[in-house]
């Protein structure tokens, strides 16, 4: 049997030649286009001597050359190694240096990086969207030398079992590792998502606000959409009034993105508000917290649906779906063909299964469990034990199978001997009126190990002192077990966030424990 990614837009290519595959900057690329434009990548990378199983890194930002680089590299057998487009020179050259990557195609405005990067390692650079006032010289122009190419002619088959995708994990625990994800991975999370939860239709216009380089806007997004023959609406970067306006313009049916998102266009439709066309949206990434959800609702007219999925599952692991009844606050059920099933946390060289309705982590089978991390057997052989992917994650299933998340293992604080899992605060706390986003964390404590506190993002107007600090003290001592409230309250204009938008609790908890 041969599979391979690439079909996924070449089958949109047969079938729906002249609809709008990707709108960018209000121009449209139809999927004959954008498809051809992916086989003349192909041509000159191929001209340059790359073929299958060669790995090549992507440096690019959400514009039309991301597609086509690649589906362009996947139509050669190659491997696609995207790389978070913030990353710097070392960071970069660490990528290129683990996956082996044979060239990397850099945004031109991402060459001071990337090019530093690559020069360390001695990669081969290709450049794309050359900027106005770029000097001549530099790197071979890709985009420039496709222009005269031929498109090859058709993509090489590949095995269900070979590599598509390597995606480098954030590495907020050690060095980032690579995820290898495979065609049927892919083929199969794009294809399961498609029907349930997404409910793509061909007429479906998706706002593509989150980073293609991260699992969710490339293999949900990006990759779920072409498979619909649906369009894409990119986004550079995620920018709340942007996001309205191009909702607005582009008439967008459909949004995905991660729960930061959800709160800054909830501000911004509070702000300046505008009427869309949305019909359905998906969270994931993080929790989204049920207030958010139904005040989004309420805003927009439109259903919101959370999942939850890992780089690691590629991604969609469970979701709330249309067809069963939505629970909000839960991810839903796991998608079809895959089994979640909570396991002890505390064993960690077997799988010990737990009944429904106990507490433990989350683990996963299935046909979107990667391959294995790259060149690290020992993390592998931790990560997968018995067929089993062990997540990271705190969850517990319910009789009806339905999963909530409870938190991730290493967010946990353990405060005079007892857990807290800080999404379970924030969720109490996101109701009470002067907070709009609040992440709980940990700080080493002399008396109980660590201490509970609440970095908080007020709504805008409200007065921030110590007098509302003491009064959000006060009223989540009312509602919750006394080790669980937080007994200091912080005051922050906003998060740091990661590249997919994620609140970064790992800084946020060096800020708190070393200011200055
Ligand atoms: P890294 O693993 O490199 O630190 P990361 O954890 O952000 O980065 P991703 O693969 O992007 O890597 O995210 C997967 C994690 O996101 C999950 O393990 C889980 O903790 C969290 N997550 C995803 N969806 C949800 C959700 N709906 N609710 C709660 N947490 C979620």
């Amino acid at each position: 049997m041969s599979l391979s990614v690439a079909a996924v837009l070449a089958e949109s290519a047969l079938r729906r030649p002249d609809h709008p595959a990707v709108v960018f900057d209000s121009r449209k690329f139809s999927y004959r286009d954008l498809w051809a434009g992916a086989r003349r990548y192909a041509a000159v990378l191929r001209d340059h001597g790359i073929g299958p199983d060669d790995k090549v890194a992507l440096l690019l930002p959400n514009t039309p050359h991301f597609p086509m680089a690649y589906f362009g590299v996947l139509a050669l057998g190659a491997v696609a190694v995207p790389v978070h487009a913030l990353l710097r020179a070392d960071e970069i050259a660490y990528v290129l240096r683990d996956s082996g990557a044979k060239a990397l195609i850099c945004a031109a405005p991402l060459l001071p990086e990337g090019g530093r990067g690559a020069a360390a390692t001695g990669t081969p650079v290709f450049t794309v969207a050359k900027e106005e006032n770029q000097e001549s010289g530099g790197p071979p122009r890709l985009d420039a030398l496709a222009e005269s190419a031929t498109p090859i002619e058709r993509y090489v088959p590949r095995a269900p079992g070979d590599l598509a995708v390597v995606l480098y994990t954030s590495g907020t625990t050690g060095r980032p590792k690579g995820a290898m994800i495979t065609h049927l991975n892919v083929v199969m999370n794009v294809t399961t998502t498609l029907h349930s939860p997404f409910d793509f239709r061909p007429d479906d216009v998706l706002l593509g606000a989150l980073p293609l380089f991260h699992t969710f806007g490339q293999i949900c997004g990006m990759s779920t959409c072409f498979q619909a023959g649906a369009t894409l609406v990119l986004m550079p970067r995620f920018d709340a009034r942007q996001a309205l306006d191009l909702m607005g313009s582009e008439h967008c049916t459909l949004f995905m993105g991660v729960p930061t998102m959800y709160l800054a266009l909830l501000a911004e439709a509070r702000a300046d508000p505008r009427p869309t066309k949305l019909d359905r949206a998906f969270s994931g990434g993080a929790a989204l917290p049920v207030k958010v959800l139904d005040e989004f609702e309420a805003t927009f007219g439109c259903p919101v649906y959370e999942g939850y999925g890992l780089t690691e599952t590629s991604p969609v692991v469970a979701y709330n779906q249309k067809a069963w009844p939505r629970r909000p606050g839960t991810v839903g059920r796991p998608i079809w063909g895959v089994d979640v099933e909570i396991a002890r946390a505390d064993v960690e060289d077997a799988i010990e299964l737990l009944p429904a309705g106990e507490r433990g982590e989350v683990v996963i089978r299935g046909h979107n469990v990667m391959a294995g991390y790259l060149n690290r057997p020992e993390a592998t052989a931790r990560a997968i034990v018995d067929g089993w992917f062990r997540s990271g994650d705190i969850g517990v299933k319910d009789a009806d199978g339905c999963l909530t998340i409870v938190d991730r293992k290493k967010d946990m604080v353990l405060r005079g001997g007892y857990n807290v899992y800080p999404r379970e605060v924030e969720e109490v706390l996101t109701r009470h009126p002067a907070i709009d986003q609040v992440a709980v964390i940990g700080i080493p404590h002399e008396v109980h190990g660590e201490e509970v506190y609440a970095v908080v993002v007020a709504r805008p107007g409200t007065k921030q002192d110590a007098a509302l600090a003491a009064e959000i003290v006060a009223w989540a001592k009312e509602r919750m077990a006394a080790y669980k409230y937080p007994r200091e309250v912080l005051f922050v204009d906003a998060f740091p966030l990661g590249p997919s938008g994620k609140v970064l609790k790992r800084e946020l908890i060096a800020r708190v424990a070393h200011p200055g």
